[in-house]
């Protein structure tokens, strides 16, 4: 039985798989590459950055001798942050202690950083012929269906994922053999109307036997947190004021202007009368709102009140920044964009290169 889902199911990937740029390559940096854009990421969104990617970071040397600034900037707008700092570290240790070459042993690359058990499993299967099976968010899915895992599908049900698939993987195609497991997840049993007839594995499947494909796995609880915060966007004879934010936590390491969180019962005005006075030790002397943008991060809903600010006391208010003060500058609207910024962020310059509200020319 588990043969035949086994062949039907890399026959049916040969017939239906997308045609990715990764998938026409066994480099273990391309692969890696694409593996970690891939994830919290969708396939179409990353085909641009993958392809960009390429051209600017051609192989693991590149990357580990670019400025992290840079590679912060070619990950702008794929969110996570993390996982760009994991990379060019990673590049780094590659480039230093295996001579610039992919280690093909799954334990030394768990080492890494950045290298948890499915970017392990998956660079080792795609690229080296490893059979370690992969186990992501689609495969979770489809395993919690196939085996009937009660609950919503999370990291607690990976281990007996992954025993069953050992028994199944392919030995001669593993990296196909995974390859074609995720695809199945993502284009026929889908988080919403699998399409069970037409499923290679539906003869093993127990939730389709018990009619169960659409409550398996049940929904996990939202734990998105809603946050509202407010930036004043300081421009003086053309330059905007930008800051860089801490190197630990959320979006580390990127600029947005200065603002921060609204405290709860605080009115947008005064949260930024304290965050530029907290931040800046700047007093206000008008703020008129800009543009409201909102932007989704993995736990966070972001809600951004830009303001445009003219600080009290006339130019001579505003902060003059000592040349070693490196988290505080002063930056010409068409250089914004060689600083990393979160997404946010990038809605607000977006409007200010457009000249929105008459506001960002000039
Ligand atoms: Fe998913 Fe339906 Fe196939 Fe079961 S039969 S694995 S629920 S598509």
């Amino acid at each position: 039985m588990k043969a035949l889902f086994r062949v039907r199911l890399i026959r049916w990937y040969a017939a239906r798989k997308r045609d990715l740029p990764w998938r026409r390559t066994k480099d273990p940096y391309r692969i890696w590459v694409s593996e970690i854009m891939l994830q919290q990421t969708t396939v179409n969104a990353v085909v641009p950055y993958y392809e960009a990617w390429l051209r600017a970071y051609p192989d693991i040397r590149a990357l580990a001798r670019a400025p992290m600034r840079a590679v912060l900037k070619s990950w702008e707008g794929l969110g996570y942050y993390q996982r760009a700092r994991n990379m060019h570290r990673t590049a780094g240790m590659i480039l230093k202690e295996h001579g610039g070459r992919f280690p093909e042993d799954p334990a030394v690359l768990a080492a890494l950083p950045g290298f948890g058990p499915y970017t392990t499993a998956a660079v080792t299967s795609l690229a080296f012929g490893r059979p370690l099976p992969v186990v992501d968010a689609n495969v979770r899915r489809v395993m919690s269906r196939m085996l009937g895992i009660r609950g919503p599908a999370g990291p607690g049900s990976d281990a007996e994922i992954s025993r069953f698939l050992q028994t199944v993987i392919s030995r001669r195609a593993p990296g196909t053999f995974n390859q074609a497991m995720m695809e199945w997840g993502a284009l026929v049993c889908r988080p919403k109307n699998p399409f069970c007839l037409r499923c290679p594995g539906q003869s093993l499947c127990r939730a389709f036997r018990r009619g169960k494909q659409e409550v398996i796995p049940a929904p996990k609880k939202s734990s998105v947190k809603k946050i509202e915060a407010v930036v004043g966007v300081i421009r003086d004879s053309g330059h905007f004021l930008i800051q860089k934010r801490s190197e630990k936590g959320l979006l580390a390491g990127l600029w947005e202007f200065p603002g921060g969180k609204v405290e709860p019962g605080e009115s947008l005005r005064a949260a930024l009368i304290r965050e530029l006075r907290e931040e800046l030790g700047l007093e206000i002397e008008s703020a008129d709102p800009l543009l409201t943008v909102k932007h989704a991060y993995t736990q966070y809903l972001v809600t951004l009140h830009a303001f445009a600010v003219t600080p009290s006391g006339g130019p001579d208010a505003l902060p003059a920044i000592p040349e070693k003060k490196r988290s505080v500058r002063w930056v010409p609207l068409k250089s914004l964009d060689k600083y990393p910024f979160p997404s946010g962020s990038l809605k607000i310059i977006r409007a200010l290169t457009n000249g929105d509200r008459g506001w960002g020319r000039g």
